[in-house]
């Protein structure tokens, strides 16, 4: 049987350990050759860099980068129960876009804190965003355990602080741990120096998460990425982003309605496939699709959604420009572009502490969120974010970047 892959992000302030603590999952999981471990330590003595485990990280990075064929923010981890991609994206604002335009849709994260400092601004930012992105597997890593001395009183008043900020922004954590990413301590098993902790190690909690990969009753949602022609047929290429699709079904494509059905089903060349599950990238070949073009999106027949050029969403704002309403910009979904302008914005919050700044505003500056009515120039598949992610996830771009990002939180006739 196939190994089950989980995809997980490191998240928290800067400086409390997100890297070290890849670095040393990399090292307890063994999930790199004990050979390349060594030739990266040598590496970096040569270079005179402190041999700390970040430096691993650091290396990883690098060799990523000369790499033209690796993608250059995924680091890939194994434990006896399964593989883990962990999206490694240094840089607060390369990660906050990442995740924000869903290249990088993590199903669980991890979130760091340094015991010392306890929750800082940034903190509370990538906690309110995976919040928003709906990311409900949460593990809290207290981290630096052992600069206060292994201390079960410190741990104890910080984890009752971080329970009532997450609880405020609806994330129920599935373990708020102590652990020294530098020393080793309790990442891959318990250890004496902290006999009072009775819960998992990270390793343990990180297995014990459940994934939720194969929702099979879900209704068919396929965002068409990609069209290859082929001798007598064309490919259509994309990533199953809800239920199942299966050879010989009769499907529709949005937003053209037109009904067709599938012919067959291929995967890295093999064309003999019956069924496809979510989160699989696959080709496919229809009966029949004049026309069939990026962005289109197929759907099975008995639940077809409405197209729509009006809903609302909560928009997390990223740039120095502010959002401006009225104003043109590129509103993206899946793999659908179109035009589209903010018509009202409901309030405004500020993302650190949770308090609205603003009721009926014009617009939202950096670091600030809202609730925003918005309309597109052209009808587009879209559907609310708690129902299907991949279809209520959406970014505001200018052509040059991605300045907002959001969900979609009702979708309006
Ligand atoms: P990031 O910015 O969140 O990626 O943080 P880094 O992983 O780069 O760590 C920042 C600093 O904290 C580095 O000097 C690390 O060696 C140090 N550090 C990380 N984890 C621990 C820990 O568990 N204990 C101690 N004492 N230092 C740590």
């Amino acid at each position: 049987m196939a190994r089950e892959t989980l995809k997980l992000v490191v998240i928290g302030h800067v400086d409390h350990g997100k890297s070290t603590l890849i670095g040393r999952l990399i090292i307890d999981t063994g999930s790199l050759p004990k050979g390349k471990i060594k030739e990266l330590k040598k590496i970096s003595r040569e270079l005179g860099k402190d041999t700390e485990i970040a430096f691993l990280l650091d290396q990883l990075r690098e060799e990523r980068e000369q790499s033209r064929t690796i993608d250059t923010t995924q680091v890939f981890l194994k434990t006896s129960k399964r593989d883990y991609v962990v999206i490694d994206t240094p840089g607060h604002a390369e990660f906050i876009k990442n995740m924000m335009t869903g290249a990088s849709c993590a199903q669980a994260a991890i979130l760091m804190i340094d015991i010392n400092e306890g929750m800082m601004e940034q903190t509370k930012r990538h906690a309110y965003l995976i919040s928003m992105l709906g990311i409900k597997k949460v593990i809290v890593a207290l981290n630096k355990i052992d600069l206060v001395n292994y201390d079960q009183a410190r741990f104890s008043a910080l984890k009752c602080e971080i329970a009532v900020f997450l609880n405020r922004i609806n994330i129920a954590p599935a373990a708020i741990i102590p652990i020294s990413a530098k020393e080793g301590v309790n990442i891959y098993k318990k250890d004496k120096k902290i006999k009072w902790h009775y819960g998992p190690s990270l390793i343990s909690c990180l297995d014990a998460l459940k994934s939720d990969l194969r929702v099979a009753n879900m209704p068919l949602r396929f965002p068409v990425q990609d069209i290859y022609d082929l001798d007598r047929a064309k490919m259509i290429v994309g990533r199953l982003e809800s239920g199942l699709l299966k050879k010989g079904q009769q499907v529709v494509l949005l937003p053209q309605n037109k009904k067709t059905k599938v012919s067959s089903i291929h995967v890295f060349g093999y064309r003999g496939k019956k069924t496809a599950y979510r989160g699989e990238n696959i080709g496919l070949i229809l009966d029949n699709c004049p026309g069939v073009k990026r962005g289109d999106v197929i759907v099975g027949q008995n639940c077809a959604p409405m197209p729509s050029s009006s809903f609302k969403g909560h928009v997390f704002w990223m740039s120095d420009q502010p959002f401006l309403l009225h104003k043109k910009m590129i509103f993206r979904c899946a793999t659908q572009e179109v035009g589209c302008i903010g018509v009202s914005i409901e309030k405004k919050i500020d993302s650190a502490t949770l308090g609205i700044i603003d009721k009926d505003p014009r617009e939202l500056r950096f670091n600030e969120a809202g609730s925003v009515l918005f309309k597109t120039d052209v009808p587009v598949v879209v559907e609310n974010f708690t129902f299907i992610e991949a279809l209520g996830r959406f970014t505001i771009e200018n052509g040059q970047e991605v300045q907002g990002a959001g969900i979609i939180t009702e979708k309006l006739p």
